[in-house]
């Protein structure tokens, strides 16, 4: 087995007295999908936060390719090529959206900048047609793929996605996921958090579930889809 590309080590971070994760481990191997699936509140956008050192880790080890990133400060991940598309987008409402995925390439110094982002309006048509629009008059749909299309802007070798599907018609939520599909199927490794957890583990190489701060079961993502239990608690059945 080779060394997963991203890998948690009995983990714990929280807010104050709120422990959000209980001593976590979670392993992804290069070129993966692996979803992280739970309730509300049961630490699936801190387990993101914490890979991105937004959330301090109080104990455990954070590994990626090999090396400790505990404290690495987030603002250099991306030029590792560690990503993040946080929960609620969080793009520059005021800038154009040229001007969002130019904040994605803000620490590349190399010539293909205008290439990548040709490349990302080949993905997203629509942001091409948008591309001198301010990112707030976007829809939620078009907000969350300039927030993927910005991510992409640096070039990641994993790809954190938190809950990219919240808020959006299941056409949109299917046009999304394609493209996470496809951007997997280009090389990325992507560690994707969702509520959806029957779009994010048919999706998946493998599943995590997460219920208040801990990993209660983890296997394939097939096997997930076909356990009783998960269909009962997170499937709806
Ligand atoms: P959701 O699907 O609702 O986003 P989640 O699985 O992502 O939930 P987290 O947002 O990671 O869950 O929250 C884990 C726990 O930490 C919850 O009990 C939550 O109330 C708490 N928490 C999250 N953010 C903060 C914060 N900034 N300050 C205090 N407590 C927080």
């Amino acid at each position: 087995m080779p060394e997963p590309i991203l890998e948690l080590k009995d983990v714990k971070a929280g807010y104050g007295s709120i422990k959000a994760l209980k001593g976590i481990s979670i392993k992804a191997y290069e070129g993966e999908i692996v979803s992280i699936i739970g309730a509300n509140g049961a630490g699936k956008s801190t387990t993101l936060m914490t890979i991105c050192n937004v959330v301090k880790a109080t104990s455990g080890d954070i590994y990626y390719r090999g090396e400790r990133i505990n404290s690495v400060n987030s603002d250099k991940l991306p030029e590792m090529g560690l990503c993040q598309v946080p929960e609620g987008r969080r793009i520059f409402p005021r800038l154009s959206v040229e001007e969002n995925l130019d904040m994605g390439a803000f620490h590349r110094k190399d010539k293909e900048i205008a290439d990548d982002m040709e490349r990302a309006f080949d993905m997203f048509p629509i942001l091409k047609e948008r591309r001198r629009q301010p990112g707030g008059t976007l829809s939620g749909g078009e907000q969350q793929m300039l927030a993927i299309a910005r991510a992409l802007m640096s070039r990641p070798k994993v790809l954190l996605l938190d809950e990219p599907s919240l808020g959006l018609a299941p056409l949109i939520v299917q046009q999304i996921f394609d493209i996470v599909g496809e951007i997997n199927k280009q090389g990325t490794t992507v560690i994707l958090v969702e509520q959806n957890a029957r779009v994010a583990l048919s999706m998946a190489k493998r599943g995590y579930v997460l219920e208040t701060g801990n990993v209660v079961m983890e296997d394939d993502a097939k096997v997930l889809l076909d356990n009783p239990d998960i269909q009962k608690a997170y499937l709806g059945e």
